[in-house]
């Protein structure tokens, strides 16, 4: 449901900065949108949650130890052939 534009206190604009320029409403689509009455910025704010980052970069550094029978057979064989 559509509500009516209210200013948010203490909103800074993302766009020419101004302080307590932002009208926050709901549109017809449940879509929250920020107005900024100084430049025109709008912007939806989606009321699902964003997905944080994955945690891709803490994993960055695992070693997998599936591999340590195999290493040891590579180093055995190594000594006598590729060093
Ligand atoms: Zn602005």
């Amino acid at each position: 449901m559509a509500t009516p534009k209210r200013f948010i206190a203490g909103a800074v604009c993302p766009r020419c900065a101004e302080m307590d320029k932002i009208m926050m409403f709901t549109d017809d689509n449940d879509e929250q949108i920020r107005e900024c009455v100084a430049c025109g910025f709008t912007d939806a704010i989606s009321d699902a949650k964003q997905p944080e980052n994955p945690e891709l970069e803490t994993r960055v550094n695992q070693r997998e130890n599936t591999d340590d029978h195999t290493v040891k057979q590579v180093v055995f064989f190594k000594a006598g052939s590729e060093d």
